[in-house]
């Protein structure tokens, strides 16, 4: 038995879509589901805002299968884009995962974890916190993490 903290993202076409097929996609294996977060543009002003939500979900999957749903989901969404409605994104993350109890830990480039830069990234632990407000990243609980990191403009925008 394995629980994953994912965050899934995207930032083209019908976001809040995308993330909800995610979701839905895990079904009953969603334990949390954080609210929508938008992240406005930054540096390049003139591409769509950043939607962002954290899912914890239990699973039987090995770290290597969950990988594989995680970038089935993405291809999914990106062949629906290509053939409806022009290219979109949606990105989907595993950021932490515990087997058995024991959280896992890899530095294989194929599928790092923890996810290597959760820490550097309000949006991936503001949805994080919300909905695991007492998990560790790196030893460390998340809000304090979170405290170190600039939030600017990220928003809460309505329940998943
Ligand atoms: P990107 O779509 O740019 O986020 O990158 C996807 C690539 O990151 C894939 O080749 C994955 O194998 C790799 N990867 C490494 N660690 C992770 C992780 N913790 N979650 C998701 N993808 C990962």
């Amino acid at each position: 038995m394995a629980q994953a903290l994912l965050s899934i993202g995207s930032n083209v076409g019908d976001s809040a879509a995308l993330l909800r097929g995610v979701r839905d996609a895990f079904g009953t294996q969603v334990l949390g589901a954080s609210s929508l977060y938008r992240t406005p543009p930054w540096g390049v002003l003139d591409q769509p805002d950043f939607f962002n939500a954290a899912l914890l979900i239990s699973v039987d999957d090995t770290p290597e299968q969950l990988l594989l749903r995680c970038q089935e989901l993405e291809a999914q969404a990106n062949r629906v884009r290509e053939q409806r409605w022009g290219p979109r994104t949606l990105d989907v993350d595993i950021i932490q995962m515990h087997v058995d109890g024991e959280e896992v830990r890899s530095e294989d480039p194929h599928l790092t974890l923890p996810h290597p830069r959760a820490h550097l990234r309000a949006f991936v632990l503001l949805p994080w916190l919300e909905i695991q407000p007492d998990a560790t990243l790196g030893g460390r609980r998340i809000a304090d993490v979170l405290a170190e990191v600039d939030r600017e403009g990220i928003e809460r925008v309505e329940p998943l």
